[in-house]
């Protein structure tokens, strides 16, 4: 330390100069390390100097006094300050202990009882070598520090609760992600979403050289079953068709809500054969179930579903295996419906 600023701290007014030196980096929020103490307490013994200039400069424009920028205020403005022992010990001891604070914000994890036993051992073992002025400054800035300590937790406490609260987002975001993908009805994947993931199956088809099928699968009739039985029965009866055909139709596959009463399944790498079978085991099981009015146990029958389906073409487009696909289930309804059809590879031609 500079031997005006030593002999500052050694007058009668020293303690007042560093009492004043650590209140005035307390309000302005600067760290008490031993470089910003000696700046601060030049400042105020030679207020008029050109150190007391710039740092009511960098004040007054909003600049934070952190450590860097006290650091290059000491280089500019105390090139040769040195530090006398004491000071210079329990500066490297704060030091060291300020940097365990900023990592305790970091990973939250340091406990501050352990950072209070430390600088009570800190100022213990400076109390062992000298009773006098340098103790006080060390208690001064220990106290400092557990200011600036107190004020990190409320840091730790605000970082924990934003982490929290950005989780939460998180999590809402992904649940809107999800509502936006699904339709509300049935919960199978709704259309955009359908329209979405076929495009994905087939390029992933295209740069991995494999095929995939798409059925679509209408319910037969349906237009009667809901004049007959009510809309409301009418939409529990496509939450049943939908339960079947979205377990037949699970992950890697994708079931879909194509439109009212229109469901499709995409079947990643799978071949037309392997398709057929899963649409007619579905077909059955749906055809085969009487299904009961819950609330007069009412006897409405069975309902019945069509299917057409389609094997993609190497490198067909996508509206042309979609055309084939519902040209398919046209034929399924043709032909007096409740039945699967295949799509003739022909189709393509006549629809390109
Ligand atoms: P087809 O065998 O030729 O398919 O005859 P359909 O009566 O099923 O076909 P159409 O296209 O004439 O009628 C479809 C019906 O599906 C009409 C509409 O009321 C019903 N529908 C579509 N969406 C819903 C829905 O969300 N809930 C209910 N309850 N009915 C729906
Ligand atoms: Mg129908
Ligand atoms: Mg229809």
């Amino acid at each position: 330390m500079a031997a005006d600023i030593q002999a500052s701290l050694r007058s009668a007014k020293g303690y007042d100069v560093a009492r004043r030196a650590l209140e005035l980096m307390e309000t302005r929020g600067v760290w008490p390390t031993p470089r910003n103490f000696e700046l601060w307490v030049r400042y105020l013994v030679d207020g008029e100097g050109p150190l007391a200039k710039e740092i009511d400069r960098l004040v007054a424009a909003g600049h934070a006094v952190t450590e860097s920028v006290g650091e290059a205020l000491a280089a500019q403005y105390l090139p040769d300050s040195r530090l006398d022992g004491g000071i210079r010990e329990a500066g490297e001891v704060l030091s060291k202990e300020l940097k365990s604070v900023t990592r305790a914000i970091e990973t939250a994890q340091k406990s501050s009882e352990e950072y209070g036993q430390e600088l009570a051992s800190a100022s213990q073992r400076l109390g062992v070598e000298d009773t006098g002025a340098t103790k006080e400054i060390v208690e001064g800035l220990a106290s400092a520090t557990r200011k600036v300590q107190g004020k990190n937790a409320m840091l730790e406490s605000q970082l924990a609760e934003t982490t929290a609260e950005l989780d939460r987002l998180r999590q809402n975001l992904e649940q809107v992600r999800r509502d936006a993908m699904i339709d509300g009805l049935t919960n199978l994947t709704n259309r955009k979403a359908f329209d979405e993931r076929l495009a994905e199956i087939c390029q992933h088809a295209d740069a991995e050289g494999e095929t995939l099928t798409l059925a679509l699968i209408d319910i037969d009739h349906f237009k009667t079953f809901n004049d007959t039985w009510g809309h409301q029965i009418g939409d529990q009866v496509l939450r049943y068709v939908a339960s079947v055909i979205g377990r037949l139709g699970a992950a890697p596959r994708v079931a879909a809500r194509y439109g009212g009463e229109e469901f499709a399944i995409i079947f990643p790498a799978e071949s037309g054969l392997t398709a057929v079978a899963v649409l007619e085991q579905m077909r059955l099981e749906i055809s085969s179930r009487s299904l009961k009015r819950r609330s007069t146990n009412e006897d409405m029958g069975a309902v019945t579903v069509s299917a057409g389906y389609a094997e993609r073409l190497s490198g067909e487009a996508i509206t042309s295996l979609i055309e084939r696909a519902d040209a398919a289930l046209y034929a399924s309804k043709h032909a007096g419906r409740n039945r699967t059809s295949a799509a003739s590879p022909m189709a393509a031609v006549a629809a390109a």
